[in-house]
């Protein structure tokens, strides 16, 4: 098979947003709807959805759907399958197309999955986060690690291609060996695809105030060992920092993103890529809806993408990818740096035949740091 990430470039994908979630997570900086809180006009959202897809410009069939938020999952089958048929009649999907749902384990039943198949998805992400119910709480998932072992042996059960496990490590209070023991707990489900993201402080959340207001934060040490724990135990390929996959199993709607490829984008905030312009839908829901309502397109801005920016934009999401990325004027950029050139002292920074690789993951997100900041080399 031809290297994904090279494939992943030259491909179509489509993402749509979904910003319900039965409640905000108290981490989560995400465009969502709190259903709790918030009015939820979800079947009119739906309908929202299908005519903002009604209204993109033409383009060939996609390779790749993504339904994120949010949690997609909170929508009854029903309104998933108009979503996937309005872009199925708008684009096409190539045969063999991926089609991908972000879930949460309390929507997965054995009913709820076999409809997901039914509506065409071969692919689902579920945001399980941890085997520990005590940290869960402190992340304010609804589901209990139960939930999310059923969710998971449902999802494969009713036949879906490629089932995600997501997991979240560093929340504070979590042991060791509560993370251990999530590790185990999600290989043992032996799904093709596994994600784990260190937890992060983001501006504006209920964790960053309760941090400012003397709560443990996480440690970035603890969240190091974390990390190489999981390396250490999990047998996927390790495709990108964050992210293990069966060989054939990667994401191909994330590779598409990350090799610069191009996807268009609706819903609430959504943000998408195609002939070089970026486009970045409105935020707030009640102006998406009066855009699209009256007929237009809810696209709050647009931006020609600046040839150099792009060019390091190319640098930092492919220095996430295990093989690498192409140096190119970037790479160039960024070994003739000064930090560069302490990265590549370390051993932390290699180049070979024309690509540049950061040898410990643990780095990785240092190292593609200075990649936004370079200049072209004169
Ligand atoms: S379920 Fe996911 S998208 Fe929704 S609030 Fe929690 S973290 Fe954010």
């Amino acid at each position: 098979m031809s290297d994904p990430v090279v494939r992943a470039a030259g491909e179509r994908a489509v993402y749509v947003h979904v910003p319900f979630c039965h409640r905000r997570c108290p981490y989560c900086d995400f465009a969502v709807v709190d259903m709790e809180r918030e009015s939820s006009p979800v079947e009119r959202y739906v309908d929202a959805l299908v005519d903002e897809i009604g209204m993109a410009e033409d383009w060939a069939p996609v390779h790749a759907v993504n339904l994120g938020g949010g949690t997609p999952s909170v929508l009854a089958t029903e309104q998933l399958a108009r979503i996937l048929e309005a872009i199925s009649e708008r684009f096409g999907l190539v045969a063999g197309a991926e089609v991908s749902i972000e879930a949460n384990p309390e929507d997965i039943t054995s009913q709820s999955a076999g409809g997901l198949v039914a509506a065409g998805f071969n692919r689902i992400s579920l945001g399980i986060q941890s085997f520990d119910s005590g940290v869960l709480r402190s992340l304010g998932r609804l589901h209990d690690p139960r939930q999310a072992r059923e969710a998971t042996i449902a999802a494969k059960a009713a036949g879906i291609e490629t089932v995600n496990i997501d997991l979240i490590f560093g929340t504070p209070g979590e042991s060791t060996e509560s993370w251990l023991e999530t590790v185990r707990n999600a290989l043992g489900l032996e799904t093709e695809h596994l994600s784990a993201y260190a937890l992060t402080v983001e501006r504006g959340t209920a964790l960053s105030r309760a941090v400012a207001g003397g709560d443990p934060g996480p440690d970035p040490d603890d969240q190091a060992d974390k990390y190489e724990a999981l390396a250490e135990l999990i047998e996927l390929d390790p495709y990108e920092v964050s992210n293990w996959a069966r060989p054939g199993a990667e994401c191909r709607y994330n590779l598409t993103t990350w090799a610069q490829g191009e996807y268009d984008a609706f819903g609430l905030g959504a943000h998408g890529h195609r002939g070089g312009v970026r486009t970045r839908n409105f935020r707030r829901l009640d102006v998406y809806l009066d855009q699209v309502e009256g007929g237009r397109r809810p696209v709050q801005g647009t931006e020609q993408l600046d040839p150099w920016e792009r060019e390091k934009e190319r640098l930092f999401l492919g220095l996430r990818l295990r093989n690498g990325v192409r140096a190119g004027a970037a790479g160039a950029a960024l070994l003739d740096s000064v930090a560069g050139q302490r990265f590549q002292a370390a051993g932390i920074l290699k180049a070979e035949a024309g690509r540049l690789l950061v040898t410990n993951p643990l780095f990785t997100d240092a190292v593609a740091r200075e990649s936004l900041a370079l200049t072209p080399v004169s």
